[in-house]
């Protein structure tokens, strides 16, 4: 059961709209060791709306990874609130929690994390393994993500006999193949030559346009301006939201300074 205090602005919101996929109030995360304490993100607002295309940029060590892991329960916040489809996040138990990341969300990184001794078939379907679908069902999944991301002529192949574009379409495959509510991806174009980081980033286009929502790492400006809505940290700050939602959107305010940005 959801708190009442903790459902009351959804629900406000839900008069100018559909509520938010994700809703982050005041999130702070603060990393300790034993001589500092890092402010990774300080106090971050941020809605998501079905549908959305966002990118966060900002400086080496600003807060980039880290907000996505709190957004895609890899990690919780030191204080502050997290709505995941309007679920409290802080109520989720731990294997709530687990099979929330599992169905909710899909995850691309860097490096594109494929298993090396599974195949790029096994490799996409491993995550639906987890819950329990039948091997036919997985299968079909399996099929028709690889087949989004042109990679159907390469599922016996194992991720070493592939090139690092070709294994990026496979990780963005395996982040589809669940039909998650969004994207997740941290610096996805990071490892790739430029020819097949564009090729990375008209894929996420695409899936844009048949209406996925993605929210999307990059420190370079030129992929940021895929995005619709640029988001900007700057030490664990959101510093520049050209697509903040309502009045109380952080950086509403700037919108012209991130006109000049993206152009
Ligand atoms: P970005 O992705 O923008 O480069 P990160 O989110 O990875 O930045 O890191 C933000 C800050 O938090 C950095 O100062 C980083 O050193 C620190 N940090 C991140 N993860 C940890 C951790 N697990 N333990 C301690 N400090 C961390
Ligand atoms: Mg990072």
């Amino acid at each position: 059961m959801e708190p009442q205090h903790q459902t009351k602005a959804i629900m406000e919101q839900e008069a100018d709209g559909p509520p938010p996929l994700i809703r982050l109030e005041a999130v702070t995360k603060i990393f300790a060791t034993d001589e500092v304490e890092t402010h990774a993100l300080e106090r971050v607002d941020l809605d998501i709306r079905p549908g959305e295309y966002l990118s966060v940029s900002g400086p080496s060590g600003c807060g980039k990874s880290t907000l996505l892991s709190l957004i895609g329960l890899l990690d919780s916040p030191s204080s502050g609130h997290y709505w995941l489809k309007s679920r409290p996040v802080e109520t989720l138990n731990f294997n709530e929690r687990a099979r929330i990341r599992n169905r909710e969300v899909g995850f691309i990184f860097q490096s594109f994390n494929l298993i090396g001794d599974l195949t790029i078939q096994e490799n996409v379907e491993l995550p639906l393994t987890y819950r329990g679908m039948l091997a036919s069902e997985r299968k079909r999944h399996v099929l028709e993500s690889l087949e989004k991301v042109g990679m159907t002529h390469r599922t016996k192949h194992y991720p070493s006999q592939l090139s690092g574009g070709e294994q990026q379409r496979v990780a963005v495959a395996r982040a589809l193949a669940g039909d998650p509510a969004i994207l997740l991806a941290d610096e996805p174009t990071g490892n790739l030559d430029s020819k097949n980081g564009d090729a990375v980033m008209q894929l996420l286009d695409d899936l844009h346009h048949q209406g996925a929502t993605i929210c999307i790492v990059t420190h370079d400006p030129r992929f940021a301006a895929h995005a619709e809505r640029v988001v900007n940290l700057l030490d664990g700050r959101i510093v520049n939201d050209n697509g903040a939602h309502g009045k109380s959107g952080a950086g509403a305010e700037k919108g012209e300074e991130s006109d000049g940005q993206i152009d």
